[in-house]
């Protein structure tokens, strides 16, 4: 039987790796919609090889280019914010949300209100909108699959179980590649350093996230929103194999954990295929070759950020869509070599330091929002 799918932010980390998928099981996947923001020749040809219904390029600019070159394939094109949720709107059994940031925000909401089936990895959606984008899953019938790698460890823990049962959860991370740094040397460290990721290899934001533990605060309020655990039962655990990949503990004393290679195919595949499972490429894991696991608690006065997300669960409202819009505007500045690496947290702290609004109600409060406090940060990054 042959499934609908879209998939948004196709260019990307993720949109390749669910590809990968669908290019090795030929024939059970009919695409819809392939978006990017920018890579054009790269869309397009993504969606001749896969015979796209219709190709969106998010930045209007380029859609004369998107045009041309997919003219005469019967492909359809469209270009700017209002097509990327027109085209999310489109029916289909899974849409992929794989945009990176908030600007993922207003499709993952379009898809939603269509009770679609939604693959979720732009965790900045949840942390942005959590309350707002969970009630209008709960009120349109919608299902998110957690995509994120924690998260669908935690998912798999989850399934047969009571949620009255859980004691903890425990998200691990790798602690990236400025684990083992001083405080001094963080302050040195350069972005080409920073783009170097022990484990995973992922798009540009978020490996600077993974450095500055700042992935994991995310995921911490990501977690809050997609399960149903108060804020003191989260824990967050450096784990610098990235073999398991999250734990849930249950109130007898079990802990159950989920393990597996550090490849986003398998967590995607397990969104692909629920509630049942599909081959991928990846070796068994050979656990024997990697010899031992090792757990570490997080150094919060050398990685910030881990503190700064728990606290903006914590104080809610808009705090937590303030603490990702500083923050992707300090990870782009950081990319664009105007700040340095250690002040990336030092902004969103800054920024979070502001008079907070109060909880956004609707998708349009936490748009503003999030564009009033991408305002903040700059402004603060002047003088940092
Ligand atoms: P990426 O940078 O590789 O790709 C991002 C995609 O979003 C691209 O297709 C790009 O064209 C599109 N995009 C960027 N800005 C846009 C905009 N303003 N409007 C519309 N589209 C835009 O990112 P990625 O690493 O694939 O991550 C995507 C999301 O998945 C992020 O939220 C990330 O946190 C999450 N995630 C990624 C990984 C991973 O291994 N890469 C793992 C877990 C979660
Ligand atoms: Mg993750």
């Amino acid at each position: 039987m042959t499934r609908s799918i879209s998939i948004l932010g196709a260019t990307g980390s993720i949109g390749a790796s669910t590809l990968d998928l669908l290019r090795r099981n030929r024939g059970a996947w009919k695409v819809v919609a392939l978006t990017a923001n920018s890579r054009v020749a790269e869309l397009a040809a993504l969606a001749r090889e896969f015979d796209a219904d219709i190709a969106v390029v998010a930045d209007e600019r380029h859609l004369p280019q998107l045009r041309e070159a997919l003219s005469g394939t019967g492909i359809a094109t469209a270009g700017g914010a209002a097509a990327l949720c027109e085209a999310s709107a489109r029916p289909v059994d899974m849409t992929v949300a794989a945009i990176v940031g908030c600007a993922g925000l207003a499709p993952v909401m379009a898809a939603v209100a269509r009770g679609g089936t939604i693959a979720l990895a732009n965790k900045e959606a949840l942390v942005s909108a959590g309350d707002i984008l969970m009630s209008a899953v709960e009120r349109h019938k919608a299902t998110v699959l957690p995509t994120d790698s924690e998260h669908n460890a935690i998912f798999q823990c989850l399934s047969g179980n009571r949620f009255v049962d859980i004691r903890s959860i425990t998200l691990t991370a790798s602690g990236g590649p400025f684990r083992a740094w001083s405080q001094d040397q963080l302050a040195t460290a350069t972005r080409e350093q920073a783009l170097r990721h022990p484990n995973w290899d992922m798009g540009a934001k978020i490996t600077i996230d993974s450095a500055t533990m700042m992935n994991k605060g995310l995921e911490f309020i990501e977690a809050y929103h997609l399960f149903p655990v108060e804020l003191d039962q989260l824990r967050i655990l450096v784990h610098p194999q990235s073999v398991v990949h999250s734990m849930v503990e249950y109130r007898d004393g079990s802990t159950l954990a989920q393990l597996g290679p550090s490849d986003m195919r398998v967590p995607i595949a397990n969104c692909l295929a629920w509630p049942e499972r599909m081959e991928t490429p990846m070796a068994s894991l050979d656990l024997a070759a990697i010899g031992e696991l090792s757990f570490f608690a997080p150094d919060e006065e050398r990685f910030p950020a881990t503190r700064l997300a728990r606290e903006a669960a914590q104080s809610g409202g808009a705090a937590p869509a303030v603490l990702n819009a500083a923050n992707e505007a300090a990870v782009a500045a950081f990319l664009a070599g105007k700040i340095a690496f250690s002040h990336i947290t030092v902004v969103v702290e800054r920024t979070l330091q502001r008079s907070i609004p109060r909880g956004p109600t609707s998708l349009e409060e936490v748009l503003e929002i999030d564009a009033n406090a991408r305002v903040w940060a700059n402004e603060l990054m002047e003088h940092v």
